[in-house]
């Protein structure tokens, strides 16, 4: 039971912690109103050493100003029920990494710690888009893609703690090479990365010729971005682009409707904030790819309501009803969001989930 003592007293900040595939960033939040009250970033090294002095310092800074009673750390990957980081393919040349622990013994403070899509997608069944949901998917489509799954209503976990990495479905034989190094992963066509996939196809099929200008005339230097601007300016090459996204989003969406018989798909990231006619088109063929798509209700794909930090800001009022989860746990969140190919997201996204990892240990400490 959360102690009055704590909840009357006035508590120092907490402290939240991103790491991403090129940048760490650290937060501390008033706990009382989720205000940031401090920041502090860095790049992402390379090396597992690096990696754990990058953020120490992070945290150091930060400490020497609010004197934090725990810390969150969020990391894209694979992080286990022990809080390590198994394996993430978005930070490169980490592996088994116990970043939990190693903040635990240098600053002897309580660490949460969780994958960082999973912190996003409980903000969204929280608060946003899917909340009130009992079987929920969500997809937040960055550099790479995010996912979690809610089933039953609550975060399907899995035995290690590995479950809900939809962007690593094999869904296109002998497609484009994954960051995780597999063919065809479901991110090589329906991330921000895979946009960028799609736009280069298509220029090369003489289409899309804005597009390709956008990026400098050089076909690999095209990025999701260019596309989005493109569409933004009413571009019919853009256009083009954005069907043939839509119809390898809606591929990856549909599989997991068969699979798990969701209420809804929440579609997160910059894309889906941006352009309403994406998600239309994304919705408009979803049933297409489902198990007898035309003879069961259709399941509604909505754009997620927590892009900006401001949703999440009382997140921590929802966070009262995580009872069963682990004290101990340290979850690592980042690059879908720090990396997005559509930066104004991308600081809301992180921000979502920094914020919910630190309004969850002001559960956890209490
Ligand atoms: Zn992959």
């Amino acid at each position: 039971m959360p102690s009055t003592e704590r909840a009357s007293a006035s508590p120092a900040s907490y402290l939240g912690v991103d790491v991403g595939g090129t940048k760490i960033l650290g937060l501390a939040v008033d706990p009382a109103n989720g205000a940031i009250s401090h920041r502090s970033m860095r790049p992402t090294p390379n090396g597992k050493a690096e990696v754990v002095e990058a953020v120490a310092a992070v945290v150091a800074e930060l400490a020497e100003k609010v004197d934090p009673p725990a810390i969150g750390v969020g990391i894209p990957g694979l992080v286990d029920h022990q809080g390590v980081l198994r394996y993430g393919p978005n930070v490169p040349g980490v592996l088994d990494l116990d970043l939990a622990g190693e903040l635990r013994r240098r600053f002897r403070l309580p660490v949460v710690a969780e994958n960082d899509a999973s912190n996003a997608a409980l903000a969204e069944h929280r608060l946003g888009a899917a909340k009130g949901a009992m079987h929920a998917v969500i997809i937040t489509q960055g550099t790479g893609i995010g996912g979690a799954l809610i089933i039953g209503g609550r975060l399907l976990r899995g035995a290690n703690g590995f479950a809900g990495e939809p962007g690593h479905m094999l869904i296109d034989h002998g497609g484009h090479r994954c960051a995780c190094g597999q063919l065809g992963c479901w991110e090589s066509v329906a991330s921000g990365t895979g946009l960028a996939n799609i736009a280069r196809e298509t220029v090369a099929e003489g289409k899309g010729e804005r597009v390709l200008a956008l990026a400098g005339g050089v076909p690999d230097h095209i990025r999701g971005e260019h596309v989005s601007l493109a569409l933004s300016e009413g571009d019919e090459g853009a256009n083009v682009i954005i069907d043939r996204f839509a119809f390898w989003v809606a591929q990856g969406i549909g599989s997991l409707v068969t699979l798990l018989d969701p209420e809804l798909v929440v579609l997160g990231g910059g894309l889906a904030a941006i352009n309403q006619h994406f998600v239309s088109s994304v919705q408009s063929r979803v049933m297409d790819a489902v198990l007898g798509g035309t003879h069961r209700p259709p399941v509604p794909v909505v754009s997620a309501m927590l892009g900006a930090e401001a949703g999440a800001i009382t997140a921590g009022k929802f966070l009262e009803h995580f009872t069963d989860y682990p004290y101990v746990h340290l979850d690592i969140a980042g690059p879908a969001f720090l990396d997005s190919p559509w930066g104004y997201y991308g600081k809301g996204g992180t921000g979502v989930g920094v914020r919910l990892l630190t309004d969850f240990l002001t559960h956890a400490a209490s």
